[in-house]
């Protein structure tokens, strides 16, 4: 199956981010504009923490908070699980079935350079299936 390293390029490392101090609501804000569901936590460059709508959900909505009073910083979890560049999809698969997730942020020595969402990795296992249905279909046309 494909690298992390060959997903990103296609997919291209553009990742959202956003500080610990920033409240939940200017979190939901960037969620709704971006229409994604994850934000990574960046602090001095580093990746802190990660908030997806489920931290909301869980963290916020059920203690009955409020998420102009309450900093991403308090919700987020703090260690995240992530991949190198030449881990496979797979890879991503297997954490995200075990740990019950749908991101992974791609680290390269460090340094973030991507995320990888399970809506990533479903593209690129139909995509996969179609180029083996079609070379098997030029298999069998081609007479063998
Ligand atoms: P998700 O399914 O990605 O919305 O996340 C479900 C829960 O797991 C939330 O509490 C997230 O903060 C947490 N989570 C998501 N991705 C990761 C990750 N890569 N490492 C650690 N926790 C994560």
């Amino acid at each position: 199956m494909a690298s992390v390293d060959r997903l990103l390029k296609v997919k291209g490392d553009g990742t959202w981010t956003i500080p610990p101090y920033a409240t939940v609501f200017e979190a939901l804000e960037l969620m709704a504009e971006k229409d994604i569901g994850g934000l990574l936590i960046m602090e001095d460059g580093n990746l802190v923490g990660i908030f997806t709508e489920r931290d909301y959900a869980r963290k916020l909505i059920l203690k009955g908070r409020f998420s102009k009073d309450t900093l991403v910083g308090e919700l987020m979890t703090r260690n995240v699980l992530y991949v190198a560049p030449n881990n496979t999809i797979e890879d991503c698969m297997q954490l995200m079935t075990e740990k019950r997730l749908r991101h992974i942020p791609v680290l390269d020595r460090g340094k973030l350079v991507g995320l990888v969402t399970i809506g990533d990795v479903v593209k690129q296992i139909i995509s996969e299936q179609e180029s083996t249905i079609h070379h098997l279909e030029n298999y069998i046309s081609g007479g063998y």
